[in-house]
């Protein structure tokens, strides 16, 4: 096994023509499965005049109508403990974890013992993909309270691996587990894996030299696919760095990165993803710019029909060079994060772009957003880690900001370096204080 390139080669490398009709068989029976037995999915497709015995092709589906996170709120804990939108009784759920709750209540998700070991038999292959082998050593540093990035441990074991259930330590513990054991992989996201090497660095671990962490896999931010983020990591730790991305209402995670790092292979087998125009809500053709939505394919305790994830990306259907036929995503960002300034759509994911390619300012950085006369700015604060004045750093992030954006920050403020507080998780870097009448004008822009 430690020398296959694939975790399950028939499935992985299947044919366009046949992974769709795959892709329509479980469409059909999760419809039928979600009609027969979720209030909500009943109740709505009613309303809008569909049913699942409608949907001949994929292309069907598009007549469904869409659900979001505030269906998720709508309908959590009415009528039962897991709400309108779960299609089996509470004796059938074995686990649930929750959703962040970064942009509102958190909502359960919940898994029956089949969804729980397929969430884990894909957590596998993409660990496998991401080259993690039985001779590896991984490090398993996410959260695991109720979140769902937490169970995907059982599927790095799942390959063999050697596993550490490190989960959120303080960073002096898990430079000890690093130090001491000397695993080759280790998970975090992105602004902890910088912060915990520049703290390594400090005690005087160079995590090139004194460890053995040969690749790093990163997810819940958007930093592990921005190429000067990857750099910045490379440089501390000089490992490979694979992106993964997951999502609550699905599994920890449901796509990642092969060893080109063009994209990220999506478990098509679970999940059918369409691109939608953000005002609209029209299909978009595959390979264009536009809202991610996702439709379960085989989950059984509450089955995501048509969910807007507020992700802004594109999926790419075209073969991979690693011989993987799975479409690959790309996420350049998240609606509610994306402001407008001048008439210009700007992602705080492009500004962090920019910042992690100047060597004169550290990795740190916040970015507020804020409104005067209805009008909306952005203000910067970055850090002089040179011995150059502060106002010629200045001068030089706002000529990157305008080249790479087209807009220049109205305030960058460059402060000493070790000033901005180093996250250890989720990094807060992005301060809206836009109020709800232009936050609300900027919506449903792109
Ligand atoms: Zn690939």
């Amino acid at each position: 096994m430690q020398g296959n390139k694939f975790w399950n080669e028939e499935l992985e490398t299947l044919s366009r023509g046949r992974l769709e009709e795959l892709q329509l068989r479980s469409l059909q029976e999760e419809l039928a499965h979600a009609y027969a037995n979720s209030p909500y999915y009943k109740r709505a497709w009613d309303e809008a005049g569909v049913h699942p015995d409608d949907v001949k092709t994929l292309g069907d589906l598009t007549k469904f109508p869409f659900i979001d996170k505030k269906t998720q709120r709508d309908t959590q804990g009415v009528g039962s403990f897991l709400g309108e939108l779960a299609a089996v009784p509470e004796e059938d759920v074995v686990f649930v974890s929750t959703s962040s709750g970064s942009t509102g209540v958190p909502t359960l998700s919940p898994f029956t013992a089949q969804d729980f070991d397929e969430f884990q038999e894909t957590e596998a292959r993409l660990f496998w993909q991401a080259g993690l082998r039985p001779n590896d050593r991984y490090v398993h540093a996410l959260n695991f309270a109720l979140y769902v990035g937490g169970p995907d441990v059982i599927g790095a074991q799942r390959t063999g691996a050697l596993c550490i259930w490190a989960g959120a330590i303080p960073s002096e513990r898990l430079l000890f587990i690093l130090k001491t054991y000397q695993p080759t992989v280790i998970w975090t996201s992105p602004s902890y894996i910088i912060a915990l090497g520049e703290k390594a660095l400090q005690s005087g671990i160079d995590p090139k030299k004194d460890l053995s962490i040969k690749k790093i896999i990163v997810a819940g931010e958007m930093g592990g696919s921005i190429g000067a983020t990857r750099q910045a990591i490379t440089d501390i730790w000089g490992a490979e760095l694979y992106d993964f991305y997951g999502l609550s209402d699905i599994f920890g995670a449901c796509a990642a990165h092969c060893e080109y790092h063009d994209g990220l292979h999506i478990a098509e087998e679970h999940i059918y993803v369409e691109t939608v125009d953000l005002s609209t809500g029209e299909l978009l053709p595959p390979g264009e710019r536009g809202e991610l939505v996702y439709t379960t394919l085989r989950k059984k305790a509450r089955p995501i029909i048509r969910f807007r994830t507020g992700d802004i990306g594109r999926i790419d259907l075209t073969p991979c060079k690693c011989g993987r036929t799975h479409g690959r995503i790309f996420v350049d960002g998240r609606k509610d994060d994306m402001f407008i300034v001048s008439a210009v759509n700007v992602y705080p994911s492009d500004i962090e772009y920019v910042i992690r390619a100047l060597p004169e300012i550290s990795n740190e950085y916040t970015i507020r957003i804020f409104e005067e006369n209805y009008t909306c700015k952005y203000e910067v604060n970055v850090e002089n880690v040179t011995e150059q004045t502060d106002d010629k750093i200045r001068e030089l992030v706002i000529n990157a900001l305008k080249a790479r954006i087209g807009v220049k920050p109205a305030i960058v403020n460059v402060l000493p370096g070790g000033t901005l507080e180093r996250s250890t998780h989720k990094a807060k870097r992005v301060i809206d204080q836009r109020t709800e009448t232009v936050a609300k004008l900027q919506g449903d822009g792109i």
